[in-house]
């Protein structure tokens, strides 16, 4: 296997080992680096790893660099961590850098190959900075929920593919497209088994990394958050999504970058969600530092083709999934093929997608590390 290939890990068992041995690579340039875990609460051996290390001299800025919050998006964030870890931490200075690495984050999520936790929450929707979960938010996904979550054993998935594309054209026409993913994709706190539910609550998998990030916030004048997610935009073209609170312009980033595909997380240009992880980091760092310099983005390596379907952002796969998932299927074959387009959906299995991903995630780690400062010897823009 090619070394890009190899690292893609191939079970969440595996990754977590390479993750945990990783830690004397670490200790290399950083000898007091430390790697220590969360256990999630239950029998099973669920763990968020991390490892974490202060710069050596002066604690001036700050990686990170956060993995499968979307349980299943892990395998690829593993790989872009990996990455990472061997191509381009050893460019950092350790003695005004620390790092703070996190695999993991919904360990149960990607053990068990779904993007939500154990608890059917969807953590990207459960990060809300003022903790206030609402259960009236977003009443227009009530209009949408019958085509997104159809609660019945999957009998046919032509049928079932047929009736979610009919549906669909329908609320499009009604809805708009902004309209539509505005009512799917930016959560919902009331329909515990549907999709994009944000919980009613915090997340286990959420309070240890906000304890995680507001230490790293508070020890550092400077910070650079990079998020792993796969999915969203097209097939063979990682998008870097940015916080809508950022307020540069997503031109002005590719710019700076050198990065031919940034947007913005909002309704022009990608889509605006409540509970998303990057825009808690802003928002925190916008009440509780903000003297301080933060840069933070999300990968998202895009499986989608171009086609209308996929365009539209709610891929009859991820509704499959969620169905199959709370009442089955008529049979095996059924059962597997709906696992398997998920998976490709989130984990694609095509040779020539790693690598190109890998690129991808190459030109986007240079074009930020050096616009940021993090190259030992050279300055920040
Ligand atoms: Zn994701």
């Amino acid at each position: 296997m090619s070394e890009i290939l190899s690292l893609f890990p191939n079970t969440y068992e595996a990754s977590r080992a390479r993750f945990r041995a990783d830690l004397a690579a670490v200790q290399q340039l950083w000898p007091q680096a430390r790697l220590s875990q969360h256990k999630l609460a239950g029998k099973e051996d669920l763990t968020i790893d991390w490892i974490y290390a202060d710069a050596l001299g002066k604690n001036e800025k700050v990686f990170i660099l956060t993995t499968g919050e979307h349980g299943v998006e892990g395998y690829v964030g593993a790989a872009m961590q990996q990455r990472f870890i061997e191509k381009f931490m050893p460019q950092l200075n350790p003695q005004n850098t620390g790092l703070l690495l996190v695999h993991a984050i919904n360990p149960w999520g990607m053990k068990n190959h779904r993007r939500v936790n154990g608890n059917n929450v969807d953590l990207n929707r459960n990060f809300i900075y003022d903790g206030v979960f609402e259960l009236v938010y977003n009443p227009a996904y009530d209009k949408v929920r019958s085509t997104l979550y159809r609660p019945t054993l999957i009998q046919s998935l032509g049928t079932s593919n047929f009736f979610f594309k009919a549906e669909l054209l329908a609320h499009l026409a009604r809805l708009g497209v902004i309209g539509f993913h505005k009512a799917s994709l930016s959560g919902q706190y009331r329909d515990a088994q549907g999709m994009y539910y944000g919980g009613s609550e915090y997340q286990e998998e959420t309070r240890t990394l906000m304890q995680l990030l507001r230490q790293a916030l508070s020890a550092y004048e400077q910070i650079l958050h990079l998020d792993m997610h796969t999915g969203y935009g097209p097939r063979y073209q990682m998008s870097l999504v940015n916080s809508a609170l950022e307020t540069g312009t997503s031109q002005e980033f590719e710019q700076k970058f050198n990065y031919p595909v940034v947007v913005a997380a909002n309704p022009e240009e990608f889509y605006a969600i409540r509970g998303d992880l990057v825009d808690f980091v802003y928002e925190m760092w916008q009440h509780e530092f903000p003297q301080k310099r933060l840069f933070a983005t999300a990968y998202e390596f895009g499986t989608l083709g171009n086609s209308y379907f996929g365009k539209v952002h709610c891929p009859v796969e991820m509704v499959n999934e969620n169905r199959h998932y709370w009442h089955g299927a008529l049979n095996e074959q059924i059962s597997e093929q709906v696992k398997r387009e998920f998976e490709e959906l989130f984990n694609p299995s095509a040779a020539d997608w790693k690598e190109k991903a890998v690129a991808d995630g190459d030109q986007a780690f240079t074009g930020i590390l050096r616009a940021e400062g993090y190259f030992a010897g050279e300055a920040a823009e």
